[in-house]
């Protein structure tokens, strides 16, 4: 009855995940929840107050399918000011999302059999996205500390390749790209013609004094054929109100914009309106990085402690990404079985490595109250030492 093309992908591991914690929480059962991929944080006043004002002042209508103009001005002044890109407004495309930006400009670009390049571990919805334009996801497995190189890119183009997606920093592993690696990422892709999709959406969230770097920002000729996605879910915490935003060539927006225009119509018209309030609020994305600094710092001390657990510390996001593979054993032959033996016996909610593409870690998501993580902590401490290996 439902159609072949659904079976052939995969939904959102982590939101259902979620869902399941969810259920047993509302079953009276005190879960810490570390699988969310979304800020514990509420958005800034002045984004909520520019909601109100924006229904007060009636922005009820429909909007122009790429984005209210005030809005695409705005985040052409944020690329000018923060990341020394000139887009003009007819580059930029507002989406549902930076997660429908991604779907749209797969599916603007991506011919069936087409190879798209992506790095594992990854986020899933990008296969997921390929799978669903019938094009080819070519991996390029990563290894710890997870660093993407130049070098790892090269073997895996082929006449057949059209887009290399990045994302830095990353979900799952919080690392980004130094500037010197993405000018032979950017070499490679004007050598071989084939385009970027750039996922900066946690560009804001960078620790120890790193600076972000994007890509298309690097020369003339790598702009041309980088589509750069962020958008304000993570930066400001509203990854409820779906808004998100695709910065490249014209004939690329003009193609997403069109696509655009017969499946969603574009963003809601007050989430447009008030999100312009946000390029005024630099503070808040700043305060929030420094918080989850403090957590990942506590959370590198305490769970380097725990024997057999690696531990790898992530350059940004909000995210860690810990090797369990010489915690596997019979019982828990995978990282699956590992998760599902933590939720368990401890009550601790994590992510499989699986649905990132990687067997043998788990994600843990900080984006929780440091109390939440610090009874984590000894809970995981608590399953690894009951491990019987
Ligand atoms: N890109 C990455 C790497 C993400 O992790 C997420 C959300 O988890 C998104 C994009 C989606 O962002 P949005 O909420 O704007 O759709």
């Amino acid at each position: 009855m439902i159609a072949n093309r659904i079976s052939q992908f995969l939904p959102s591991p982590t939101l259902s995940l979620n869902a399941t914690v969810k259920k047993m929480q509302s079953e009276g059962q005190e879960i810490i929840n570390l699988t969310a991929g979304e800020p514990d944080f509420q958005p800034p006043k002045i984004l909520k107050e520019a909601l109100i004002k924006a229904v007060q002042e009636n922005h009820h209508h429909y909007t122009p399918v790429s984005g209210i103009v005030g809005l695409r001005q705005a985040i052409a002044q944020k690329y000018i000011q923060e990341n020394d890109i000139e887009y003009t407004p007819e580059e930029i495309i507002v989406g549902t999302g930076a997660k429908q930006v991604l779907h749209n400009a797969l599916l603007s670009l991506v011919n069936p059999n087409e190879e798209v390049i992506v790095h594992t571990p990854t986020w899933s919805t990008y296969i997921e996205q390929i799978k669903i334009t019938q094009g080819i996801p070519v991996l390029i497995d990563l290894k710890p500390p997870f660093q993407l190189r130049a070098e790892d890119i090269l073997p895996k183009i082929s006449p057949k390749t059209k887009v290399l997606i990045l994302n830095y920093p990353c979900n799952p592993t919080g690392m980004t790209i130094d500037r010197s690696e993405l000018i032979k990422i950017a070499e490679l892709a004007i050598k071989h013609n084939f385009w970027i999709i750039s996922d900066e959406i946690y560009e804001k969230i960078l620790f120890d004094q790193r600076k972000h770097t994007s890509i298309a920002s690097l020369s003339l000729d790598i702009k041309n054929r980088t589509l750069t996605v962020s958008g304000l879910s993570k930066s400001h915490a509203i990854t409820g109100w779906r808004l998100g935003w695709g910065c490249g060539p014209k004939q690329l927006i003009e193609a997403m914009t069109n696509l655009q225009s017969q499946t969603t119509s574009g963003a809601s018209s007050i989430i447009q309106q008030a999100a312009i309030s946000a390029f005024a609020d630099t503070k808040s994305p700043i305060q929030m990085a420094q918080a989850y600094q403090e957590r990942r710092d506590f959370l590198i001390r305490e769970l380097s402690q725990i024997k057999d657990l690696d531990v790898f510390t992530p350059h940004g996001a909000f995210y860690l990404f810990v090797g369990i593979s010489k915690l596997l054993n019979s019982k828990y032959p995978n990282s699956t079985a590992w998760c599902q033996g933590l939720l368990e016996k401890q009550q601790v909610a994590v992510v499989p490595g699986e649905a990132f593409l990687a067997e043998g870690y788990f994600r843990l998501s900080f984006a929780a109250s440091i109390s939440d993580l610090q009874k984590a902590v000894k809970r995981i401490q608590q399953f690894c030492l009951s491990i019987n290996y």
